[in-house]
């Protein structure tokens, strides 16, 4: 049997690729959508005026021009930050993210993120899901987030996949036993953990419990070896290009 046939794991370009071009970038998203990989993450936040932006962080503190909590601030406003290494790219409405995507094989892979507290947006969850139905991209999205209270709601509002991001901390507090558990009593089906938390055996338990694993974080050749030879549903990179290339040698070997 061929490596393509057993597992061929899914390369998701995170934040747009965000070591090869900025993070969360016109200039990423729209190169992503190029390229020969599945998924594009993203993160979303709402603004004050109603809107839905694709930024990382819930400020434009740490990678624009200017400073803001995006959910204070008008779209009008958000938009006249211009992104870090972004050749003067300013951050996307969701809508726009959507155009760059309509006719690309790359599917969405969308982050709810919470608030600048922490916690979730109040209704967002549900906003979002619109939004991508009234863009047609709804069909073509799985999503994911790290608070449980966002995938409930997500949960709620669609029936498309969802997919818990356990941070290093909650898996060492809860135990991997009970990481399965929860994701289980919430109806996941999915569990994506950083790369350099999970090996074979958290695999096999987690599968075994009828659960598909992801990695994130898998930013450099070795974690993106580690992440082919565990063989991953899907792992998210900042440096897609690099794992587009690493995965064909790994296919070829
Ligand atoms: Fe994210």
């Amino acid at each position: 049997m061929t490596k393509t046939a057993f597992r061929m794991p899914r390369i998701a370009s995170h934040r747009g690729g965000a070591r090869e071009f900025g993070d969360s970038t016109p200039q990423g998203f729209a190169a992503t959508a190029r390229m020969a990989l599945e998924e594009v993450e993203f993160d979303v936040h709402p603004t004050a005026d109603g809107a839905i932006v694709v930024h990382h962080d819930p400020t434009l503190d740490a990678t624009t021009d200017r400073s803001g909590v995006i959910a204070e601030m008008t779209l009008a406003a958000v938009r006249e930050a211009v992104i870090d290494y972004s050749a003067g790219g300013r951050p996307l409405a969701l809508p726009e993210l959507c155009a760059l995507y309509r006719d690309s094989t790359v599917d969405f892979r969308c982050e709810i993120k919470p608030d600048v507290s922490g916690r979730p947006y109040r209704d967002f969850a549900p906003r979002v899901v619109e939004a991508l139905g009234r863009e047609g991209m709804l069909a073509r999205t799985v999503f994911s987030a790290f608070l449980i209270p966002t995938l409930d709601a997500l949960g709620a509002a669609t029936d498309r996949p969802r997919l818990w991001l356990v941070s290093p901390p909650v898996q060492r507090q809860l135990g991997f036993a009970d990481v399965i558990a929860v994701a289980r009593a919430h109806g996941l089906a999915e569990i994506g953990l950083n790369i350099d938390a999970l090996d074979a055996s958290a695999m096999d338990e987690a599968e075994a419990a009828g659960l598909a694993v992801g990695a994130w974080a898998a930013h450099d050749a070795a974690r993106i070896d580690k992440a082919l030879a565990l063989g991953v549903k899907v792992f998210t990179t900042d440096r897609p290009s690099l794992a587009i290339a690493r995965r064909a040698a790994w296919a070829a070997a």
